[in-house]
């Protein structure tokens, strides 16, 4: 069985841990993670970040800078993982659920403003496969009406929005702040990992804090206060140094990780561009986004094609999968959505599919499933 995703690991993780182990130092904010965050900040743009336990704690973090509070509205797209909603939900946020474009997953910025009310504070997008979102327009709609950015670039590391000046800009470096995932099904991993970053100097002191348990331990470490305090909420939001050891690991063979994953993307899109059908609906890449080889999606006619093509794969020795159950409707959220249906969402989670894309996965491997279609 070929599977939907297999975690690759470079050789020098085991190393890298095993040093990190012998400094002695093995809690969080020590040297590994000192090193990726130096190397995000340089390599992306990025203001400043902060490694997390998860890309779900890193945008906890973002609803508690937000200042979200009971009974703020935040708009988050229906077509996503629950974390993008679930970490606002918690500050006791109402989600507003947005749509997706008819033949696109991401959030239709043209149907954002109609749900901006007094109480919205953020809007929340998902570049979803990677593949950015309208920034220009959600940026201009959102200074507008004086609101946060927030961008779960959980898929999106790597990947680019030009703007309409021309200028290449890395997904993540946009909204004023940004939540990345290194879950193990993402490009690259640490187990469980993610990254908060701020590109909005206004967080950068709040966000040390509530990354340490709400105390003001990292102006302690940093030798500017004689002792620590409890100064405002937060949580244990720091991984450790083993899982930053791991993931410098990663980032050291990043370019090889994706020019072998956008490789095979390429190779999926255009063998399937040769056969195409009015059956199946190939990924659709905007002018302004650049494409990271973070997952090849279709999409099928409806749901009895899509579960005849995914049994037909499964049969054959490929495991596809399909993804997202749309959180509007879902058994948490339906009664608080106030009785609003999201067509494009819907269709999504009913036609949309994923083929495995993995490091190691040949293009013979692909050849063997474009013939069964
Ligand atoms: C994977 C994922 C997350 C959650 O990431 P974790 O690191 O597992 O918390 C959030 N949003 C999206 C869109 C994701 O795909």
């Amino acid at each position: 069985m070929i599977p939907f995703n297999k975690p690759f690991l470079t050789g020098n993780e085991t190393l890298y841990i095993s040093d990190a182990v012998s400094t002695g130092k093995i809690s969080g904010n020590g040297k590994y993670t000192k090193k990726c965050q130096d190397f995000f900040e340089k390599k992306y743009g990025f203001k400043k970040t902060l490694l997390t336990t998860s890309c779900t704690d890193a945008l906890e973090m973002c609803a508690i800078l937000a200042n979200i509070q009971q009974g703020d509205e935040v708009i988050v797209p229906s077509f996503t993982f629950v974390s993008t909603a679930l970490a606002f939900v918690r500050q006791g946020a109402k989600i507003v659920f947005a749509d997706s474009y008819f033949n696109h997953p991401n959030i239709d910025a043209d149907k954002i403003e109609d749900l901006i009310t007094q109480k919205t504070k953020a809007i929340v997008v998902v570049h979803y496969a990677g593949i950015a979102c309208d920034m220009d327009k959600i940026m201009t709609i959102a200074s507008k009406n004086n609101l946060l950015v927030i961008e779960d670039a959980a898929h999106a590391i790597d990947s680019y929005y030009t703007d309409k000046k021309g200028k290449q800009q890395a997904l993540g470096s946009i909204g004023h702040l940004a939540a990345f995932s290194f879950h193990e099904t993402k490009n690259i991993i640490a187990g469980e990992g993610g990254m908060l970053v701020m590109n909005d100097e206004r967080f950068f002191q709040r966000a040390e804090i509530i990354w340490e348990k709400g105390t003001n331990r990292v102006d302690f470490f940093k030798g500017n206060i004689n002792q620590y305090n409890w100064v405002d909420i937060g949580s244990s939001f720091l991984p450790s140094e083993i899982v930053a050891a791991f993931l410098w690991a990663q980032i050291e063979n990043l370019s090889a990780i994706q020019q072998k994953r956008k490789m095979l993307w390429e190779h999926y899109y255009s063998s399937f561009s040769a056969i195409q059908s009015d059956e199946i609906q190939l990924p659709i890449l905007p002018k302004y986004a650049t494409n990271n080889g973070h997952l090849f999606y279709l999409i099928a006619k409806n749901i009895s094609h899509r579960t005849q093509l995914i049994d037909r794969l499964n049969e054959n020795g490929f495991h596809a999968v399909f993804h997202y159950q749309p959180l509007h409707s879902s058994p948490f959220y339906k009664n608080k959505n106030g009785g609003r249906t999201l067509m494009n969402a819907d269709k999504f989670a009913d036609c949309l599919f994923r083929l495995p894309l993995f490091y190691e996965l040949e293009t013979t491997e692909i050849d063997k499933m474009i013939a069964l279609f």
